[in-house]
């Protein structure tokens, strides 16, 4: 008996020493790569569950794909709503509202004419611009009793929250799993869920938006997000100037904020999300003043002047080799 006992002493010590196992799945969804990490033995099978996962929010969300719910939804300008799409609608919304409409949902058939929601890359004509501004406008869109009315000419577009919405509901999901400790990629946007197998802080690197293959510096995050929204992950050129996806509500045309990119760290995926737009369209001093205005996230911005601006709970280390002047809000 005593035996026993000590033999399953030395077995409970050996699997307690064992090195954590790392689990990987990558896959494309949402228009862009899923990198996912997860540690641990119940990491298989909540992998396979996150992937299912995203598969099927890509197939509600998208504002492009025919297939999907909300696709459907825009064309018949509105209807009965539930599951993903009626969540971001609650989250959205105030969001819209809290950030003064740099934030806007209403913008996708704007977003088409530019070509960055399907279609052709191409600058629209002043009076287009100004017809679809006119139809647009978060304000218009009623949601009440699980219906939402969308105002006629506009269409929802969730592309500015959707990423981060997403890695927050695989996290929950693996840790649901008992998964303790992971790592999630969505295009470049990191979500992690506890700290590194070792115990330590994740090193999360944040990209020089003038050459994304090397960075700026690095925050130390557990539980957190990082997502960072700039001109420089999507746009085209014509005529030698460059227009960016990210649209001003105002204008109706991409932002020129005198920023290069707006990153926010949180323990809220689609907060992060959402904000990481709108304080790109805000600017600077917007930026600076929704942060010490608004709760729960911390800011990184890089501008076009050539500094690093980040509030003091970033936990950000600027790279060594960094070109970027650097400074701490308060
Ligand atoms: P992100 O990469 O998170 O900054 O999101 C950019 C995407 O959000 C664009 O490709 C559009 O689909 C959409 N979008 C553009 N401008 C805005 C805006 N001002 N508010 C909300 N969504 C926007
Ligand atoms: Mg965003």
């Amino acid at each position: 008996m005593k035996k026993i006992a000590g033999l399953l002493a030395l077995l409970l010590m050996l699997t307690s020493c064992a090195p954590t196992s790392k689990y990987q799945k990558d896959f494309f969804a949402m228009d862009t790569f899923f990198e996912l990490t997860a540690y641990g033995e119940h990491a298989p099978e909540a992998l396979e569950a996150a992937e299912a996962l995203s598969m099927e929010l890509d197939a509600e969300l998208s504002a492009t794909d025919p297939e999907s719910t909300l696709y459907a939804l825009n064309e018949a300008e509105g209807g009965a709503v539930e599951g993903s799409i009626a969540e971001l609608l609650k989250i959205a919304l105030p969001l819209c509202k809290s950030t003064d409409g740099a934030f806007d949902i209403s913008l996708l058939r704007l977003s088409q004419a530019w070509g960055f929601s399907g279609g052709e890359e191409r600058v629209p004509e002043a009076s287009e611009i100004a017809a679809l501004l006119k139809s647009a406008g978060w304000e218009k869109i009623v949601y009440e009793n699980n219906t939402v009315t969308i105002p006629e000419g506009a269409g929802l577009d969730f592309g500015a929250i959707a990423k981060g919405y997403t890695s927050q509901k695989i996290s929950d999901l693996l840790a649901s799993y008992g998964v303790e400790s992971a790592m999630l990629s969505l295009g470049g946007n990191v979500q992690v869920l506890g700290r590194k197998p070792d115990g330590t802080l994740w090193n999360i690197g944040i990209a020089d938006p003038s050459d994304d293959t090397r960075v700026a510096g690095s925050v130390s995050v557990e539980n957190a997000v990082v997502i960072t929204s700039g001109p420089y992950k999507r746009y085209f050129e014509q005529d030698g100037i460059r227009y960016h996806h990210i649209l001003d509500p105002e204008t109706g045309s991409p932002a020129e904020s005198g920023l290069l990119s707006v990153t926010i760290i949180s323990e809220n995926g689609a907060l992060a999300d959402a904000l990481s737009t709108a304080l790109f369209v805000m600017g600077e001093e917007g930026a600076l003043d929704y942060w010490r205005e608004h709760d729960g996230f911390e800011v990184v911005l890089i501008t076009e002047d050539g500094r690093v601006l980040a509030t003091e709970g970033a936990a950000f280390t600027p790279a060594e080799d960094s070109d970027y002047s650097y400074s701490v809000v308060g």
